[in-house]
């Protein structure tokens, strides 16, 4: 049980994000949601956590691309529960195109969102789970964070890029009970990843039919989508205390992608 702990999810408002929150808090965390969208949804989303699980559930909509409100999550978090045991890092968007049309605004953006927000949040959290002598930090990556895919350059480089920080963050907080991992998801069908349907689309050539048969199950040996409820129960079981030893890893729940 994760009773009387608390966590940061980062982009808890839809898709993967709100799926971990609903685990976390259903394995009995407090929990801090942030993301953007609709503040009479949010304020739904984050009142049902309360009555559903018990717990006690806040929102910051702060803005992921600044370093100084990724920061502030954090101690928003501290401030409204007086600690931040779990931190996962989620938030995260997508642009697809060549390398010589990517939109450099885009550029900028994926990689604040994508990398740097977990740089800054987990700069944050990390003295006060150093502190405490306890730490969860679970970054969701991707597929992508270990292979690429054309015209996702930014995203793919951001990815490889939160690999990377995870094992250093890993190697640094070893000692101290804390751990810091990565999870690398395959495919979910998230708001994300129909936006994308039609942006492969064009950038394919194709119709969204071919672009979910050829592109996307094509990468998925399963050809089946990965369920948010999975990405939650793993969640759950990282930031358990029979996840102590599991620190460093990239995992990957990717339908067999990455072993092709
Ligand atoms: P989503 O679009 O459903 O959710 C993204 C969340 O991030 C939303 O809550 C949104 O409001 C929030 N967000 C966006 N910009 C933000 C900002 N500047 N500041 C704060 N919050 C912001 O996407 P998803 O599919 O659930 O993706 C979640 C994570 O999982 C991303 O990091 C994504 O790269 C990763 N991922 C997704 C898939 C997939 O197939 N869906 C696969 C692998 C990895």
């Amino acid at each position: 049980s994760l009773k009387g702990k608390s966590a940061v999810v980062t982009g808890s408002t839809s898709g993967i994000g709100l799926g971990i929150a609903r685990a976390l808090a259903g394995a009995g965390a407090d929990i801090m949601l942030n993301g953007f969208g609709d503040a009479g949804e949010i304020e739904q989303i984050r009142a049902g956590l309360e009555t559903e699980f018990v717990v006690k559930a806040a929102f910051s909509g702060v803005d992921l691309t600044k370093g100084d409100q990724a920061k502030k999550l954090v101690t928003d978090a501290e401030a409204a529960f007086g600690k931040v045991d779990i931190l996962v890092n989620n938030a995260g968007i997508q642009t697809v195109a060549p390398v010589d049309e990517f939109p450099e605004d885009r550029w900028e953006l994926i990689v604040a969102l994508n990398l740097s927000s977990n740089f800054y949040t987990t700069k944050a959290a990390l003295p006060g789970m150093k502190q405490r002598g306890w730490g969860r930090i679970i970054n969701i990556a991707s597929a992508h964070g270990l292979v690429a895919s054309p015209y996702k350059a930014a995203y793919v480089a951001a990815k490889h890029g939160v690999v990377g920080f995870t094992k250093v963050v890993a190697l640094e907080t070893a000692e101290q009970g804390i751990t810091c991992n990565a999870i690398c998801p395959g495919f979910v069908k998230t708001p994300l990843v129909e936006g994308q349907i039609g942006e492969q689309a064009k950038a394919n050539n194709m119709t969204e039919e071919q672009v979910v048969r050829e592109v996307i199950l094509a990468s998925q040996p399963t050809k089946k989508f990965v369920e948010v409820d999975d990405l939650g129960a793993l969640s759950v079981f990282l930031a358990g205390d029979h996840a102590g030893s599991i620190t460093g890893a990239a995992l990957q729940v990717d339908g067999g992608w990455v072993a092709r």
